[in-house]
């Protein structure tokens, strides 16, 4: 059989990899082929925003990671679901639309400035493909575009419980935020959403779709990338495994992107021969390029609940009251408003407790729901409520992704350290306090029943600790197990340019890539990220 070649393959169709192949194609004419794991994004439950909470919790559009029992939690392993369908996380996730602050793409500026001839990752750089990419059905100015391709809008409903969370942190001292995109993060407010009347704008919908039919992108679903192929010190294929369970593989004369996420991207290298020698030879490994930062530096946001209970209707809904869903279809179907067009979260805020003038270390969402899981099942009742989560926004604990075997189909093993840092610890306790308060604070105070978690009665630091010891988990941010860095760094994986060290024709573009992860929610970053990507291979930098 004829070998196959494309001009470039991409390697997994998540946020940043939809956004990389489409302009591959699009904008520089390219023919290439987009490889994903996953399955089609055509589903009702992946375009209505409460999906998310079915998703959650069991469905194949999501692939569930269980970290190795964490020591310092006290033995308790967590969840990290990643998204397993054409469009990545973008098509799975709360569609916050967050990009981080200024500092922190000026600091990875700084970090990577060591580079001979390197890129230029600073806000202004990065702001361009920013604003370029947005579609914003609000705001038009230096910092925020229209016309873009990614859909971005206020929250299509607003439930009556968020704007009292609103009003009560006001009542802190907080000011009001109508854009934590804009000049400052800090205050609490509304999120804007990557969608528009109910309909995500994921980066398969918004990037591949106008590319429907074009015979120059070859999209390749259930089809999982298991190595690379290297040859002279070249990455010149991909050997994949298609959905009948057939090895197959496919060649590129050009360059093959990486973009399988931060949990699976660090497992293919080293899969490859890429990676940490001595991990590699005890999976009997043969090593292409010692590259020791391959799976380290794993950086997530941690998050911890807070939850109370209503003492009336407020909020959206007790958990699985089938006939309200029915009945919230039915208006969405009908008037397309109503409470369809939220994916639960619609309010937050960002603060710094101990220094309010200083850039914010937590951001949190406000979900008007009991929200239960297995964790807090047990422990509050099924009712009316509000949950509020506290994110440590600059985490400093660093953990690690490592193979569990040479088998491409098992999965990594995952180490996070959520919260292992004593400053993570410190900043979350700060973060937990402040938000109680706002519990305590009217007009919420008024309707709350009672806080479930954690007790108010006991906020001294040793009980907070074992509160956020029990029940922090991940944000969903993933980042950072095959970083950029500057030249001589021994930890850097990539250089500026996405390039992987040591190897020709090879780049990692998704959140594998960046050197710290952004203070805020990671899709945006993610693909701006491909969308630079695109542009360095394209030459247009
Ligand atoms: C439940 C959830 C909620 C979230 N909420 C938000 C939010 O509200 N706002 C926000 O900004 N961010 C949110 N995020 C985070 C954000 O979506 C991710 O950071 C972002 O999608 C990461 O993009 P990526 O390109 O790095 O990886 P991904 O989007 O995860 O892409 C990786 C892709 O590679 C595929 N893949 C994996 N292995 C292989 C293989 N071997 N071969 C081929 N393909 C493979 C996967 O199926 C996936 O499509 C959320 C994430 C989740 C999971």
């Amino acid at each position: 059989m004829a070998r196959e070649e494309f001009d470039h393959i991409v390697v997994g169709g998540g946020s940043s990899g939809c956004v990389a192949a489409a302009r591959l194609v699009a904008d520089g004419g390219h023919r290439v082929l987009l490889l994903e794991g996953g399955h089609s994004n055509r589903h009702p439950l992946l375009d209505m925003p409460p999906g998310i909470f079915k998703m959650i919790n069991g469905s194949k559009f999501m692939d569930y990671h269980t970290t190795v029992p964490q020591p310092h939690l006290n033995g308790r392993a967590h969840d990290i679901p990643q998204g397993n369908v054409l469009g990545g996380g973008s098509s799975v996730n709360a569609q916050v639309y967050m990009r981080g602050r200024p500092s922190d793409y000026n600091a990875w500026d700084a970090t990577l400035r060591g580079n001979n001839d390197g890129a230029d990752w600073s806000w202004d750089a990065v702001l361009k493909h920013f604003r370029g990419m947005e579609d914003n059905n609000r705001l038009l100015n230096d910092l925020h575009g229209t016309g873009g391709k990614m859909q971005v809008s206020d929250p299509g409903h607003i439930d009556q419980m968020s704007r009292w969370f609103v009003q009560a942190v006001q009542g802190l001292g907080e000011p009001f935020n109508p854009d934590f995109n804009g000049p400052s993060q800090r205050g609490v407010g509304f999120y804007q959403f990557m969608n528009r009347h109910g309909r995500r704008s994921s980066a398969a919908y918004a990037f591949l779709s106008p590319l429907e039919g074009d015979p120059r992108l070859t999209v390749r679903l259930q089809s999982r990338a298991e190595r690379l192929i290297i040859e002279k010190g070249r990455a010149v294929g991909v050997v994949w495994r298609d959905k009948s369970g057939a090895q197959r593989e496919s060649f590129t004369r050009g360059e093959i992107i990486v973009t399988s996420g931060a949990l699976i991207t660090p497992k293919l290298l080293m899969l490859s021969g890429l990676g940490p020698a001595d991990h590699l030879r005890d999976h009997d490994i043969t090593v292409a390029a010692d590259l020791p930062g391959v799976g380290q530096n794993l950086i997530d946001h941690p998050e911890v609940p807070m939850i109370a209970t209503a003492n009336g209707p407020y909020g959206y809904f007790k958990q699985g009251v089938g006939w309200r869903m029915l009945m919230n279809g039915l208006q969405f179907k009908l008037f397309g408003s109503g409470r369809i067009l939220s994916a639960g979260v619609e309010a937050g805020a960002f603060v710094n407790p101990t220094d309010p003038e200083a850039e914010p270390t937590i951001q949190a969402f406000c979900v008007p729901i009991v929200y239960l899981d297995r964790d807090t099942l047990t422990l509050v009742e099924n009712t009316y409520g509000l949950t509020v989560t506290t994110v440590v926004v600059k985490p400093k604990s660093r953990g690690e992704v490592r193979l569990r075997s040479a088998n491409p189909a098992d999965k990594p093993l995952v180490s996070p350290n959520l919260l292992k840092h004593p400053e993570d610890m410190a900043a979350m306790i700060a973060g937990q306090r402040f938000f109680i308060r706002a519990f305590q604070t009217e007009p919420l105070a008024a309707r709350v029943k009672r806080l479930a978690i954690p007790d108010p009665a006991k906020l001294d630091d040793a009980t907070l600790t074992e509160h956020c010891k029990r029940f922090v988990k991940t944000n969903y941010h993933p980042a950072s197990t095959a970083r950029m860095g500057a030249d001589g760094d021994p930890m850097a994986v990539l250089d500026s340019w996405m390039r992987v060290r040591c190897v020709e024709g090879l780049r990692v573009a998704d959140m594998s890539a960046v050197p710290d992860i952004n203070a805020g929610n990671t899709n945006a970053p993610a693909m701006m990220l491909g969308d630079r990507c695109a542009d360095f291979i394209m030459g247009r930098a």
